[in-house]
């Protein structure tokens, strides 16, 4: 059972861990398994730290289903950093990349491939405030493309490849930082899935990478050595020290959600909750959600009430009520809420009957 102390936290990131593993953690915060340390205090070079990045990325190999043909990184610098990597290890064939841009980090990592080559920007739904996912097929990819790229959740627009397009032969690159973990993927139908671990993994500092093997050692010799793909896989990810901590909790996350059911389960919970949420707005007189229906996100759910005084008033109640972070990106207003693994299933339930109060009053 939560503590009562705890609130209902609908942050898109960082984000709700598991409680028991917070527990967990806790537990083993002065001594980790009678070692006498913590884990933040010790050598990333001791054999006990070599069994945790060991362990983590072996039962995210299982979770994941991940081939055996991949590499799987632990690197830092954000999500953001791989807007940069990708295209600087990767668009090194025929230099060419084309991108879809459903949101504002494709767009980011779109304006930053365009420094390293011929990026294109293949369709976008900016015009339409990004509430939907744009719709392509491999006849509207460059043939000769070193890859194509997408971002699998949109956290702020909350939108999301329900159905993955077909791309061909083309290699394909996915930004899953916000729903990695939520929904069972087919990793050989991608060149690079990539995810910043704080949404739904982890706490900030780490983002995993999983790259088939033959997409390493394709950078240009002049590339600094931190961000050559190569230097981590060749070094198992510990070239310098890793952010050896939030390695830790994902690999304790890994472990609860292996005893809980996997992916599968955790997709199945997802979806139970999302669907309510989503079920309410459809009926709702007062809230709308603000995206497509097909295009929904399981993980990051956008409404507005249509004046956004109301929005304002909705979200400062929710705190007072314990439910924080419902205010939505500041770059699009009203509101979201970023139901991740983590989040409880009786949270849902509890802003839906907030929302039904507030629309009693305010409809
Ligand atoms: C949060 C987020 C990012 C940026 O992550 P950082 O770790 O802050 O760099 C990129 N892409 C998506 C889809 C995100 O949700």
């Amino acid at each position: 059972m939560a503590e009562e102390y705890r609130v209902l936290n609908f942050s898109a990131g960082p984000s709700v861990l598991p409680e028991p593993v917070l527990r967990k953690c806790a537990d083993e915060m002065l001594n980790y398994e009678g070692t006498g340390e913590s884990v933040m205090e010790m050598s990333h070079r001791s054999p006990e730290f070599q069994k945790i990045i060991d362990d983590a990325e072996a039962n995210l190999r299982k979770l994941m289903n991940i081939p055996d043909d991949y590499y799987v990184l632990f690197l830092q610098g954000g999500a953001t950093l791989q807007f940069s990597m990708i295209p600087m290890n990767l668009m090194t064939g025929s230099g060419k990349a084309d991108y879809i841009v459903a949101g504002q980090w494709g767009q980011k990592a779109y304006e930053e491939a365009c420094k390293f080559g011929d990026a294109r920007c293949v369709a976008s739904s900016k015009e339409d405030k990004y509430s939907y996912i744009p719709k392509v097929s491999k006849d509207d990819i460059r043939p000769d493309v070193d890859y194509v790229y997408i971002c699998y959740n949109n956290t702020v627009f909350g939108t999301h490849y329900n159905e993955m397009p077909d791309f061909g032969d083309h290699m394909v690159v996915a930004d899953m930082s916000s729903c990695i973990l939520s929904e069972e993927v087919d990793v050989s139908k991608f060149g690079v899935i990539y995810g910043g671990a704080q949404k739904n993994v982890a706490p900030a500092g780490l983002t995993i990478v999983i790259i088939r093997k033959d997409l390493v050692g394709k950078a240009p010799e002049n590339t600094p050595i931190y961000l050559d793909y190569k230097t981590h896989a060749e070094k198992g990810s510990m070239y310098n020290t890793p952010p050896s901590y939030t390695i830790y909790v994902a690999g304790e996350v890994f472990k609860y959600l292996l005893a809980n059911g996997g992916v599968k389960a955790m997709h199945e919970k997802d979806v139970r909750k999302a669907k309510k949420l989503y079920d309410y707005l459809d009926n709702s007189k007062l809230f709308k959600g603000t995206v497509a229906k097909e295009d929904r996100s399981l993980m990051n759910v956008t409404f507005v009430t249509g004046d956004e005084e109301l929005d304002k008033k909705f979200v400062a109640g929710a705190k007072e009520r314990g439910m924080i972070n419902l205010k939505g990106h500041r770059i699009v207003g009203g509101c979201r809420a970023s139901i991740y693994n983590a989040f409880p299933e009786e949270g849902v339930d509890k802003l839906i009957e907030y929302m039904k109060e507030f629309e009693a009053e305010n409809a």
